[in-house]
């Protein structure tokens, strides 16, 4: 088992004329909780949808427990163990909570109809065990469309730890959440990287948020990797305050 669960190297990819990422090497460490940062429009979102087969590169590798990852699709990267969540929620706003959480996983490509049949309990089980684990056991039948936005960011969480991942990405989870919810949801973060042995990758804009979940941090800027390092190290870089605290 190596140490690092992906391995990204030297990865560009351009829209027309848009260097989205230029040359770009990191790596997620198994059992971490690694964190990206960056202004608006710097490549981040970019490189996760690389990284989970959404777009094929351009250039470079990507590397998954080992393995070349960086021609196959998303459902064959899904299919590995890895996900993501999207800075817009992804949940079906008519339906109610548990089935969102149901639905979620018969969409696996790699669930028959039949064989969700028979486990039609288990899943159900499941659904509710991940829904008391964010705090949304007592809203499970309600539509999830009437749930406030941090209610639906942690409703996508639940629905995304449904598939059991080994690695979550997730694209800021914090954006647009009432203050008040955020350390609820930084504690279930926490809470599914301990508890359940889930490895973390987490873009995230709010300074605050990411010094204190992640042991280790990139921040990209216009597309490249600029500096990279432990929270303490990378807050005082001055390229890094420059680039993104700055707030250009
Ligand atoms: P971030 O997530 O850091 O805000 P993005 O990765 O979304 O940044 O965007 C990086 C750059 O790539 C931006 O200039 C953006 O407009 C451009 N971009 C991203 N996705 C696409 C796309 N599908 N088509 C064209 N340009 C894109
Ligand atoms: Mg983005």
């Amino acid at each position: 088992m190596s140490e690092n669960l992906i391995e990204i190297k030297n990865v560009s990819k351009s829209f027309g004329g848009v260097k989205a990422n230029v040359d770009i090497s990191m790596s997620v460490k198994r059992g971490a909780i690694t964190g990206i940062i960056g202004p608006n429009g710097c490549g981040k979102s970019t490189l996760f949808n690389s990284i989970v087969g959404y777009h094929p590169i351009d250039n470079g590798s990507i590397t998954f427990e080992g393995n070349e990852i960086s021609h196959l699709m998303v459902d064959e990267i899904a299919r590995l163990g890895m996900l993501r969540t999207f800075q817009q929620t992804r949940i079906y706003g008519e339906m109610n909570c548990v089935d969102n959480m149901q639905i979620s996983v018969s969409h696996r490509p790699d669930s028959k109809d039949s064989m969700f049949a028979s486990r039609k309990g288990e899943i159900r089980e499941r659904a509710e065990h991940l829904l008391e684990f964010v705090g949304l056991y007592s809203k499970r039948n309600l539509i999830s469309g009437d749930l406030s936005f941090g209610q639906q960011k942690l409703l996508e969480f639940a629905m995304a730890l449904m598939n059991e991942p080994k690695v979550l990405l997730l694209d800021e989870p914090t954006a647009g959440i009432n203050p008040t919810l955020i350390n609820g949801l930084i504690d279930r973060l926490r809470r599914a990287n301990e508890e359940l042995g889930i490895t973390l990758c987490v873009i995230e804009h709010n300074m605050r948020v990411i010094m204190n979940l992640a042991s280790h941090i990139y921040c990209l800027s216009n597309g490249k990797m600029l500096a990279n390092g432990e929270p303490e190290k990378l807050q005082n870089d001055p390229r890094v305050i420059d680039a993104y605290l700055g707030g250009h």
